[in-house]
């Protein structure tokens, strides 16, 4: 059962014009960074209303605590089979774009080029000044934060500094929402990979792709709200699924091009 539906996704991503990936937590669970909602998730450790921009300008010991989150699981991880099978999507001419709810640059990690990623939540690569905009590497204000700065400022205008992970109450960056929201809407194959569907606006690029008569591919562990209109869905795990899709994907496409 599941080798057909792996063979029948991979004849979808092999005839696809315009492949769409879109990745949620899911996808770097198996790189040891814990998603969201599943049991031992982030949620069951953490209290979401401590990432609420809102709190974050409004109360410095609620910024101390981000800070001392300290070295963040994003740190060491690195990317698992399911994101190299998605820069090999790119390699072998078949990605149009990776829409990701991500923000732990294991994407970029794993190949997948800058230009083809939009990051709709943001990345941890980064911290932001709220009131200049100016950016700075992760790595450097983790580094002021091991050296005693427990709340590290703006060294420019000494403005509120935050991870460039997007935070609840956040606006999402207008130009990755807008280019992500064109992509999906021209896209004919649309795979989900590790997202609940349930965080909104990602959550409509899937709608708009199926609003626009594409083929969806859910690849995810537990239900989604859209599983009832997938073409394929496969529950288990994206790192040994996904490799699996794309190297069927691309003996087929040589053995096409040989046929030629
Ligand atoms: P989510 O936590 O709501 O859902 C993750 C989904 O992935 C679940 O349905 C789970 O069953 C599935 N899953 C877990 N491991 C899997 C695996 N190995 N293979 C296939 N499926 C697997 O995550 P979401 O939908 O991305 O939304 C929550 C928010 O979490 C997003 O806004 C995202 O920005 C943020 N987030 C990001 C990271 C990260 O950057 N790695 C980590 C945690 C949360």
């Amino acid at each position: 059962m599941l080798d057909s539906l792996i063979e029948r996704a991979a004849d979808l991503v092999r005839e696809s014009r315009r492949l769409v990936v879109f990745t949620g937590a899911g996808v770097s669970t198996e790189s040891g960074i814990p998603d969201f909602r599943s049991p031992g998730g982030i949620w069951s450790k953490y209290d979401p209303d401590d990432f609420t921009i809102q709190k974050i300008i409004s109360d410095r010991a609620a910024r101390r605590s981000i800070w001392q989150m300290g070295d963040s699981a994003f740190k060491d991880a690195q990317p698992n089979p399911a994101h190299h099978a998605i820069a090999e999507l790119e390699k072998i001419g078949k990605l149009d774009c990776l829409i990701t709810q991500n923000v732990d640059n294991l994407h970029q990690m794993a190949g997948t080029s800058g230009g083809k990623i939009f990051e709709l939540h943001g990345n941890m690569r980064e911290a932001v000044c709220l009131s200049c905009r100016r950016r700075f590497s992760m790595d450097e204000i983790r580094q002021r934060v091991r050296s005693g700065d427990e709340v590290p400022e703006c060294s420019f205008c000494r403005g509120i500094l935050k991870p460039a992970g997007v935070f609840f109450g956040e606006p999402l960056p207008q130009r990755e929402l807008k280019e992500a929201t064109e992509c999906s809407r021209k896209s004919d194959v649309f795979m989900v990979v590790g997202s609940t569907l349930m965080v909104y606006p990602a959550a409509l690029m899937p709608q708009y792709a199926l609003q626009s008569g594409a083929k969806l591919i859910i690849i995810n562990l537990s239900e989604t709200p859209l599983d009832h209109r997938a073409s394929i869905l496969l529950k288990g795990k994206a790192g040994e699924i996904l490799p699996q899709i794309v190297s069927k994907a691309k003996q087929k496409l040589f053995k096409e091009s040989r046929e030629r």
